[in-house]
């Protein structure tokens, strides 16, 4: 069984702005799918922000191994209920690649539970990305570094939580550095965060970040059942514990109450 993949974008550059369409004709959506079409063990579709419930359905989230989310100018339009319907297919074990701006997307935030904020710069800077993890199965069949020549600039300080692992960082013409490959777990979904993708510049027509992407794809790919209630927070009640023990003490809750939220 292919990876299914679903390829979220926002749609909105590319449909107003020239520069942006002459570039992705179709969406910088259908061209990031277009490419990793090309692994045999990969298939991907794609959904749009003007899509019903943003193409975001639950039927579409549980028919999805491993979301990507490009958005950059209509972060504010994404519903909160879809964006929770997003996370919590995360928590329950949906792997979710966010690039470039979605870094200040709504679930993105929703699932750092931090700023997400940078410094940047937009000139057409030269990006060199540099590998910092070797053997990451994100970074397989990459050379050490690889550069685009012309992106856009974000530097440090990123406002994110320390990642689990750090597999690039780069470098840009003006003198600034960025993290710009970092993995997270949240709930039983894995995260990966990648920083290229300009929607003025030809980036996702770049081998190499078509190569980085279908490596994330594999490395956010979970192949356990999704869980039913990543949110669930059961009692255990003293019968059911696992070694004999005797209730201690006053308590404040019943025996088969919820508990607070
Ligand atoms: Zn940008």
């Amino acid at each position: 069984m292919p990876i299914r993949v679903t390829v979220w974008g926002e749609n909105v550059h590319e449909q107003k702005n020239k520069v942006v369409a002459g570039i992705y004709p179709n969406g910088m959506h259908a061209a990031i799918a277009d490419a990793l079409n090309t692994d045999p063990g990969i298939v991907a579709g794609t959904a749009v922000l003007q899509d019903a419930e943003h193409g975001m359905t639950a039927e579409r989230l549980a028919a999805t191994d491993v979301l990507i989310w490009w958005g950059h100018a209509a972060h504010g339009d994404v519903q909160d209920d879809v964006v929770e319907r997003v996370c919590n297919a995360v928590w329950g074990g949906m792997g979710a690649i966010f690039l470039h701006s979605a870094h200040f997307s709504k679930p993105f935030k929703r699932l750092m539970g931090a700023p997400c904020n940078l410094t940047w710069r937009e000139a057409g800077e030269r990006e060199r990305i540099w590998l910092t993890s070797r053997s990451h199965p994100i970074a397989a069949g990459l050379p050490d570094h690889f550069e685009l020549e012309h992106e856009e600039m974000y530097g440090e300080p990123f406002g994110v939580p320390d990642p689990m692992e750090t597999v690039f960082v780069s470098w840009f013409q003006g003198g600034e550095v960025f993290r710009s490959g970092l993995t997270y777990k949240r709930g039983a979904g894995s995260v990966f965060y990648f920083r290229p993708g300009h929607e003025t510049y030809p980036t996702y027509h770049d081998a190499n970040v078509q190569k980085v992407i279908a490596n994330a794809v594999k490395w956010a790919f979970n192949p356990a059942v999704r869980l039913a209630d990543p949110n669930a927070a059961p009692n255990v009640p003293v019968d059911v514990a696992l070694e004999p023990i005797e209730e201690r003490g006053p308590r404040l809750h019943h025996d088969g109450e919820e508990g607070f939220r």
